[in-house]
């Protein structure tokens, strides 16, 4: 028999599911599910709900959950900002970083998301770094030079010995929400030039890559199918525990 190959589902709930909704949520999403050899499942809920998702899936080593936005700085006068260390503390092993809306809505520069996947690595987090291009880029054929541009500005700040915890998740900006996702050729395309350009730079390590941006329980299959793409990053289908429960169990 051979082994599945290790797929990653992760969930961003963005501004969805205070403690009680993520509590009741992952209660319902345990009932349905089992471990599966090779599937990882990661929820990134907001970060008032960090605590009680981190406590609803104690017993679930197939289950993680991670932050949506870390500050780089370990504490400081950074009102409103989340550091390392807080959320480590409530359980946290992931953190999501530079996801396009936080680099289009708040205005994250490739500079800040580098410090943050270098601080996140430095605190023991798995950095799910986001990088995509928007319409305008597609149209104007920059996809390549946005999305290298967006891996240098990590490649910069991260060691190639420690690219191995590193995943990146391509969500073409145009694609997330809108219910357009982009094809399995255009998706594994991509992935492919993230892979060769990492290579090029003495990246050897096989980084898993995402891919994200209205994946639904439809298209899912077909995406997956094309090997260039270790799982998917999920929005809107990830807010409700019989749909995210389906989809992540279509792949087997
Ligand atoms: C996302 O938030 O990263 C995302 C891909 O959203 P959606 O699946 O809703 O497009």
């Amino acid at each position: 028999m051979t082994t599945p190959r290790p797929l990653i589902y992760a969930a961003n709930w963005k501004m969805h599911h205070g403690p009680g909704a993520a509590r009741g949520f992952l209660t319902r999403f345990l009932d349905l599910t089992r471990p599966v050899e090779g599937r990882s499942l990661w929820f990134f809920p907001p970060a008032v709900s960090l605590a009680a998702a981190c406590e609803a899936m104690v017993g679930r080593n197939d289950i993680s959950v991670g932050a949506q936005n870390v500050h780089w700085e370990p504490k400081g006068a950074f009102t409103g900002e989340l550091s390392l260390p807080l959320v480590t503390e409530v359980g946290a092993r992931l953190a999501l970083v530079g996801h396009s809306e936080r680099r289009h809505l708040f205005g994250e520069t490739n500079e800040q998301v580098g410090r943050k996947v270098a601080a996140a690595l430095k605190a023991g987090v798995t950095p799910l770094v986001c990088v995509g291009e928007t319409l305008a880029e597609r149209e104007a054929g920059r996809t390549e030079n946005v999305v290298v541009r967006q891996v240098d500005a990590i490649v910069e700040r991260v060691p190639a010995a420690e690219w191995h915890r590193v995943v990146i998740a391509y969500e073409p900006v145009w694609a997330i929400g809108t219910g357009k996702n982009a094809t399995p050729d255009d998706a594994a395309q991509v992935h492919h030039l993230i892979r060769f350009e990492l290579s090029r730079r003495g990246v050897e390590q096989r980084v898993p890559i995402l891919y994200g941006g209205s994946v639904n329980q439809g298209n899912v299959l077909g995406l997956l199918a094309r090997e260039e793409l270790d799982g998917v990053l999920v929005g809107g289908a990830s807010l409700d525990a019989d749909g995210w429960a389906e989809l992540v169990g279509l792949g087997g």
